[in-house]
């Protein structure tokens, strides 16, 4: 993780709040072993107490911001609405461990006035920050010197050529204590096959599109929650955070997709449009519903955004 916070310019000068949690996982003691191996400050507040956390952040003044990318959002707009952006001393932040797409990204930055990156890494191979974007952000850099990736077919289990998508297995190549072979983590993503322009010789990997256990067939056409990402972000007057909501009617796979608007939009309009949008890019015909801009909750947790009720 040490590595991690260098490729984004972290120094031993800055001091970074950690959010995520401590307990008997990876998680907050992973970032905060990094932090250390570095020689900056941890700010180990784990994850909860909006309240206690902005106090730490104006206190202690905070430079970078460890977090999901949902609790992000959620402590960017309570910035928002107190007023206090121009009192923190955030520079960056490191979210991951859950998709969140161009738009959501885009708030963020704007709301804690920071660059974010996206950090890639999971409890079995040493936890988070097993690769990260670059401030090129042309991809996920992966430490190939300790880790062999590849990309998959998830239902043959045949190798696919450098730079098809498909589920990611790493094999660890210097881990003493739980090694691991040929790992299928059920991410579906592909190896990047050109170098980052930063000159990095750390290969890249593109963001993750979805899990091969998330992946929702919906009238026989296979989605992944990525996708919607996709389509809300090129649809004119939407929000970045969505559900997908899956019943039978009368038999039949039923999808209503809710969204948020931005301020000051019409719903009739920006309806039609996502509507139009998820048509021709995912090619299916939906319903859905349009609801204002922070009404479909943030968590400080992973959020969930399917819900599927076709087998209840
Ligand atoms: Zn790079």
């Amino acid at each position: 993780f040490a590595r991690c916070f260098a490729t984004v310019g972290i120094t031993k000068k800055d001091r970074v709040q950690v959010t995520p949690g401590y307990g008997l996982w990876t998680a907050g003691i992973g970032f905060q072993a990094g932090v250390e191996l570095l020689g900056a400050m941890t700010i180990p507040t784990g994850p909860g107490n909006t309240e206690k956390q902005l106090e730490m952040m104006l206190d202690l003044k905070s430079t970078v911001l460890c977090a999901t990318s949902s609790y992000a959002l959620l402590l960017g707009e309570e910035i928002q609405r107190r007023g206090i952006k121009d009192q923190i001393h955030l520079k960056i932040g490191i979210f991951g461990s859950e998709r969140w797409g161009e738009k959501m990204r885009a708030k963020i930055e704007e709301y804690l006035g920071i660059e974010t990156f996206d950090i890639y890494g999971l409890t079995e191979i040493y936890g988070p920050g097993i690769g990260i974007d670059c401030p090129r952000h042309e991809g996920i850099h992966f430490w190939s010197d300790h880790l062999l990736f590849e990309i998959i077919d998830p239902v043959s289990g045949k190798q696919l050529p450098i730079g098809e998508q498909g589920e990611l297995v790493i094999t660890t190549l210097t881990k003493e204590g739980m090694p691991l072979l040929r790992y299928r983590t059920h991410d579906i993503t592909r190896i990047i096959p050109e170098f980052c322009s930063c000159g990095s010789p750390y290969p890249m990997i593109d963001r993750v599109l979805g899990r091969t256990d998330d992946m929702i067939k919906v009238k026989g056409v296979n989605i992944y929650p990525g996708q919607i990402d996709h389509v809300l972000r090129i649809t004119e007057g939407c929000g970045g955070e969505y559900q997908i909501h899956l019943s039978k009617v009368q038999g039949k796979d039923y999808m209503v997709i809710k969204a948020e608007m931005e301020p000051g939009c019409d719903a009739g309009t920006v309806s039609e449009r996502l509507r139009r949008n998820i048509k021709n890019r995912i090619g299916i015909l939906t319903d859905v519903e349009i609801v204002p801009l922070g009404n479909l909750g943030r968590t400080e947790k992973k959020s969930r955004r399917v819900f599927d009720r076709r087998y209840e």
